[in-house]
């Protein structure tokens, strides 16, 4: 299996140079060239396998220069029992009859991230042996709140790798803040800045490509890589959930092999709604993705009409770490839906640069028929989180709650009673002043922690032990830069 570039189609590597690499030279993303196929025996071969060999079924066909010894310690290293919460990984659960909820949480920092960030340090030391002649990999990581911790949980410590973190200082939640400001480690960095994400994520990218930057590394034997989604090894970890949703699906009777599905994923970087139409490609059985957001609406507004438009006002929401407005994963389908074109989608992503906006053809729009888009307000989400306690005495976090009030819009624009699956992304206590603001405003007065305490008696659910942890943590990391002086500070960490 080869991988290309979705703005250069001569580009071809491997599996280890795509994801040691992160991004291309010219700044495309690495896709690969061609999807595996998975008809639906070997789907249903799945159904008895632990989530250890489901995840190694799909990622051999992706990762044909790992041996299968590589893959084996890689995956099994990512999602030992110890790290997670459950047993199963990714478990799905049946609520109030209606909602299957793929609960993507239970890993080491209670977001789903770790699907992917504690498999990736794995991934990437592995094919930084096979392709970077030892070089030292630096880790750069533009942050919504979620990414960064995940990433430096997976990356702390690991040799040969140096990790670096910005976070929009006023775009994260107090937990999420917390569990950055107080990482532990030797080669971790953690720095807030004085902007939103899309600001982070731009600056890193041109930091990414600054050829000047690129050879003061290359000379200090380092070189840069990606723990963003638009890492592919941050990506293909994501396809696996997928397929292994289906599979429990099956096993706890909720459908019969080969029956569709809808699955409805709370989005952001447009990164995990993907790697579902990945899965759908690949011939796992969906219907529909229904891609939720938030009151930035950038990606409804794409779906219904074919214009990508940035150019609107941004909303800092209680589901921070959907406040984007640049969806950088977006780019790998709209290089799908122009026929695999590298011209056409560099073409369009040179409009987005210049103009904050591109609009695609109709021939394009037909292939969107995959997606079902729309968003729910701040109220919608409150209340959902709100309702679903009430009705069932289950605690969602409010990204999920995104997800399930635009599932229920869903619902009553299609009538389509599909069996679905919500994709839950955080655990409520990463979100708690939020979520318990949603359920009673009585509880506003209460500390953060009074408030976890609080959270575990209602939902009646225990405490998860990264939040334990930063209950009493020192906080070690308190810098605070401006967007342009993100370079600077990079090169100070870096003494280049
Ligand atoms: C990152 C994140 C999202 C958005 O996921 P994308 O892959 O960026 O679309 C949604 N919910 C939570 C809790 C997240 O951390």
């Amino acid at each position: 299996m080869l991988y290309t570039s979705t703005r250069d189609n001569s580009i071809r590597v491997t599996a280890a140079q795509a994801i040691a690499q992160g991004i291309s030279e010219e700044g495309g993303l690495f896709v690969p060239v061609e999807l595996p196929n998975f008809d639906i025996n070997k789907i249903s071969s799945m159904t008895t396998m632990s989530y250890i060999d489901r995840a190694k079924t799909v990622l051999k066909e992706f990762l044909t220069d790992f041996s299968e010894e590589e893959l084996d310690y890689c995956v099994s290293g990512a999602y030992a029992a110890q790290k997670f919460s459950s047993p199963q990984i990714a478990p799905t659960v049946n609520v109030d009859g209606n909602k299957n909820i793929l609960e993507l949480w239970h890993g080491p920092t209670c977001a789903f991230k770790d699907m992917a960030l504690q498999l990736l340090p794995y991934l990437m030391t592995v094919s930084a042996k096979k392709t970077a002649d030892g070089k030292t990999i630096v880790i750069l990581v533009a942050t919504s709140g979620d990414t960064g911790k995940a990433a430096l949980e997976g990356f702390k410590n690991v040799d040969h790798t140096k990790i670096l973190v910005f976070y929009p200082v006023d775009g994260v939640s107090p937990m999420q803040k917390l569990q950055m400001t107080t990482q532990e480690g030797d080669n971790v960095s953690v720095c807030a800045i004085n902007g939103n994400f899309d600001d982070a994520q731009s600056a890193v990218k041109s930091i990414f490509t600054n050829a000047e930057i690129k050879n003061e590394l290359a000379k200090k034997n380092m070189m840069f890589s990606s723990a963003n989604s638009i890492n592919w090894g941050r990506l293909v970890p994501q396809i696996v959930y997928y397929f292994s949703t289906y599979c429990d699906l099956i096993n706890m009777g909720k459908i019969k092999a080969g029956d569709k599905i809808n699955v409805v994923v709370p989005t952001g970087n447009f990164g995990n709604i993907l790697a579902g139409y990945y899965a759908k490609k690949m011939g796992l059985p969906i219907k529909t993705l229904v891609c939720a957001s938030n009151s930035n609406n950038v990606l409804t507004d794409f779906l219904k009409t074919g214009t990508y438009d940035k150019n609107r006002k941004f909303y800092t929401t209680t589901s921070p770490s959907m406040d984007i407005l640049i969806s950088s994963n977006l780019e790998r389908l709209i290089y799908r839906i122009a026929g695999n074109s590298a011209e056409k989608n560099a073409s369009l992503m040179q409009s987005l640069k210049e103009s904050g906006k591109y609009e695609i053809t109709d021939d394009m729009k037909a292939q969107l028929s995959d997606f079902y888009g729309n968003y729910a307000t701040e109220a919608e989400d409150a209340a959902m989180i709100k309702k679903l306690y009430e009705d069932t005495g289950y605690v969602i976090d409010t990204h999920t709650a995104v997800a399930a009030s635009v599932y229920e819009k869903y619902r009553k624009e299609t009538g389509d009673t599909t069996k679905t699956v919500i994709a839950s992304t955080a655990s409520p206590y990463k979100f708690t002043r939020s979520v318990m603001d949603a359920i009673d405003n009585k509880y506003d007065v209460m500390s953060d922690f009074e408030l976890v305490d609080e959270l575990s008696k209602l939902s009646k659910v225990k405490v998860p032990q990264a939040i334990e942890d930063i209950r009493t943590a020192p906080v070690l990391h308190d810098t605070i830069c401006d967007v342009d002086k993100m370079c600077d500070n990079v090169k100070r960490i870096l003494h280049i």
